[in-house]
């Protein structure tokens, strides 16, 4: 369906939209400096503060909860829809899943993301290193973290000691979970932009999170909790490189023997790094992350490894576009 609407569009006229938030700034500005025509889909409430900025052309209102309508008249433009956290959930994986409109990536990792088990499996597919995974209170030996189904903005999680203090905090939990080793070390989230057009991973950049409880000034009177407010960039140790480009290169690669299709846009890796240095990744997301926003503007240290001037992910992602566009090659990119 989606490779039918792509030969249908007029390249001339090709329109980069996104959901308004999480990144869309970022996005958006990225498409209008490679002369692409922009919109931002928005919740009524915000579009407002969408309006004021020159390089966003249109500012559509929409109902999330019946995006089907929305996606079609995005394909009526020669919309590529570029996906972000916030787009996944405001209108649902399912819906998400099924949109007619030709969206940036690989589109059915949605799928996977929306239970913990498979996403988990995939990372374990790529042999990447990820935090034991435990079936019952029974089996657990350490601290572990619990994360229901579904959990984000750093909310829907809980830690228990041992197996004791795990029982009892399951006895009253109906919601799927899953419970998960707690990793000890720094957290650390690398953003990673797969290229069907330069057939290669790039390491972009990465970040780490700024969230209430844990970054907060609790003095130990609250329980931790993980609710992300903003985004710090980091540098890693040069060492430690190889390991993640390796992971990195590890995850498109599993994509692609699970689903049989190529990786391609940005995607993240979000990981613990222990004392050891051994990088144990907990999680990952298939789209932009909106850690990629600390570079916006400025670009990121890493893209001038790989470009003669600094870029910024959303400027990374119309790169793309635009190659794919001049190659006549947009069904690689989109799905
Ligand atoms: P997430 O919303 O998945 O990014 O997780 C929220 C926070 O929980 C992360 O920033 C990590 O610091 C922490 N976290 C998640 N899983 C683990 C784990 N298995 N071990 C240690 N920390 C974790």
């Amino acid at each position: 369906m989606i490779e039918r609407l792509i030969k249908g569009y007029d390249l001339d006229k090709l329109a980069v939209a996104t959901i308004a938030s999480h990144t869309a700034l970022h996005i958006l500005r990225g498409a209008k400096l490679y002369g692409f025509r922009t919109i931002a889909v928005a919740r009524p409430n915000t579009a407002w503060f969408y309006r004021q900025f020159q390089f966003i052309d249109e500012v559509w209102e929409a109902d999330f909860s019946n995006f089907r309508p929305v996606a079609e008249r995005l394909s009526r433009q020669n919309a590529v829809l570029v996906p972000h956290g916030s787009y996944v959930e405001y209108v649902g994986w399912r819906q998400a899943l099924e949109a007619p409109v030709p969206t940036l990536g690989v589109r059915r990792l949605i799928e996977i993301e929306a239970d913990q088990f498979k996403k988990m499996g995939l990372l374990e597919r790529a042999g990447i290193p990820t935090p034991r995974v435990y079936n019952s209170a029974d089996e657990v030996t350490g601290p572990v973290i619990v994360k229901l189904f579904g959990a984000k903005g750093g909310r829907g999680y809980f830690f228990a000691r041992d197996k004791r203090e795990l029982a009892e905090r399951l006895a009253n939990l109906a919601e799927p979970h899953i419970i998960q080793e707690y990793v000890f070390g720094v957290p650390a989230y690398y953003h990673y932009f797969a290229s069907p057009m330069y057939s290669r991973v790039e390491i972009f950049g990465m970040d780490i999170r700024y969230e209430t409880n844990v970054d907060g000034r609790t003095f130990g009177l609250v329980e931790p909790s993980f609710v992300v407010v903003g985004n710090l960039p980091l540098v890693l140790r040069e060492s430690l490189l190889p390991t993640v480009q390796r992971y990195g290169e590890a995850f498109a690669k599993a994509v692609r023997e699970t689903l049989g299709e190529d990786m391609k846009g940005p995607y993240s890796l979000e990981s613990i790094i222990k004392d050891d240095m051994s990088i144990v990744v907990f999680e990952f997301s298939g789209r932009i992350v909106a850690g990629t926003n600390v570079y916006m503007g400025v670009g990121s240290p890493y893209s001038v490894l790989y470009f003669d001037k600094p870029m910024d992910m959303g400027t990374r992602i119309a790169h793309e576009l635009d190659e794919a566009r001049k190659r006549g090659a947009l069904e690689r990119i989109v799905s």
